[in-house]
């Protein structure tokens, strides 16, 4: 789970970590008020994405009055990123921040180093915005030092990382400090990500967190109530937040054939088949080994919202899950919906004939197949002559 950038600054400060003065507004009134007792302030659209300050969503303003233009025009729009897709995201609030003189500017980030089974710091001194082309174009510029889960972080794990930043001693001490603090914070909200981008020297020589993003591991979420309340679901993919209700596993992606299947590892290879025979999946979607009738009409319903689909390939092996209680879904499914594009349907496994059957009884026209590959096959012609 994602948060916005304030809520991630409101946390760093809760765990002692210096941010700069700032508060949230949801309008350019708002955005008025605050700024007249923070000029001049850097206005930064809230969304679930970073890239913002090349796309726009960063913007200084000198007095009161050019804030509440700048969030005027910020809020209600939907800002597109390198990191959002085509789609963009919704911008319903604003951070105005005290605007800081930097001087350098860092990268610092924590995450999960799953090949040591640890953490990790995440440090370069050449932070900023163009921390990606760093990546591409000079790896050794981005250090990692790797910290231990049950030892916690160590005093020398920090002094190495402000060699790394190349830091005075002063600072090197406020390094430590706010390294201690975010490994704290990342264990104890079970974080996925603490990214501060950048890390910024101000002209007063003070470490401050200019930008921050923090992710959580959605399967803790359940003994976080506290982080569940910060979700905002405006910024998540609607199709996606709906399938979280069900229980599926959906994530949404840019083919045209929707795919409905059960269990991770077939859904991953029949996105596979659909790619090695030249089609695009339009999703990844897993009923789960103990689907009822409910959720594959819930799973259909999902798909169907989805105007890039234009046929359907449902491909299932019933193990756990029965091949009649999925043919009884998806009959009642396409009855119920009207469904008006081509479903290409692949059984396999336990009371596979009882499924066919209630299939070819249904006088709905479905394409069978015999196996993956002439099902993947059948839904690529399908979707050339679904709807537009
Ligand atoms: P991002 O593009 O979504 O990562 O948004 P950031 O919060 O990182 O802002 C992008 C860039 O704007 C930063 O790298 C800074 O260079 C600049 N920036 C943001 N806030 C301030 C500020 O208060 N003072 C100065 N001088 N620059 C700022
Ligand atoms: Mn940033």
């Amino acid at each position: 789970m994602k948060i916005h950038e304030y809520q991630a600054k409101e946390l760093l400060a809760a765990y002692g970590i210096a941010v700069p003065d700032g508060k949230v507004a949801r309008t350019a009134d708002e955005a008025f008020e605050i700024a007249s007792a923070m000029c001049p302030c850097v206005i930064k659209a809230q969304v679930h994405s970073g890239g913002r300050g090349k796309a726009g969503g960063v913007k200084l303003a000198n007095s009161p009055e050019e804030a509440r233009d700048i969030a005027q025009k910020m809020l209600g729009m939907t800002l597109v990123t390198k990191q959002t897709g085509a789609e963009g995201r919704p911008v319903r609030s604003v951070l105005v921040a005290a605007a800081v003189e930097v001087d350098k500017e860092y990268y610092l980030s924590i995450t999960t180093d799953s090949q040591r089974a640890g953490l990790v710091i995440v440090a370069s001194a050449a932070g900023g915005t163009e921390i990606e082309e760093t990546a591409a174009k000079n790896p050794e510029a981005i250090v990692q030092i790797p910290i231990s889960v049950t030892e916690g972080f160590k005093t020398y794990e920090g002094i190495r990382a402000a060699q790394v930043l190349g830091l005075d001693d002063l600072l090197q001490k406020q390094l430590v400090f706010m390294l201690g603090a975010m490994t704290r914070l990342y264990l104890e909200k079970d974080c996925s990500l603490i990214e501060i981008n950048p890390l910024v020297k101000t002209r007063d020589n003070r470490l401050l967190c200019l930008d921050a993003k923090i992710n959580f591991d959605d399967n803790a979420l359940f003994r976080h109530p506290d982080v569940l309340d910060l979700r905002d679901f405006s910024q998540e993919d609607a199709k996606e937040y709906k399938a979280s209700c069900s229980d599926l596993n959906y994530v949404s992606l840019e083919g045209d054939i929707g795919c409905l299947v059960n269990g991770a590892g077939l859904a991953m290879a029949t996105m596979d088949i659909i790619k090695n025979f030249g089609g695009s999946p339009a999703n990844f979607l897993d009923v789960g080994g103990s689907a009822t009738t409910e959720r594959v009409k819930a799973a259909f319903e999902i798909l169907l919202s989805d105007k890039n689909v234009r046929a359907i390939f449902v491909n299932i092996f019933g193990g756990i899950m029965k091949c009649d209680i999925i043919a009884e879904g998806l009959v009642q499914a396409t009855r119920e919906m009207g469904v008006s594009i081509p479903i290409v349907v692949r059984l396999e496994g336990t009371n596979v004939d009882a499924g066919r059957k209630i299939i070819n009884d249904s006088g709905l026209s479905i394409i069978s197949a015999s196996d993956m590959a002439d099902g993947a096959r059948k839904a690529i012609e399908a979707a050339k002559g679904g709807r537009a």
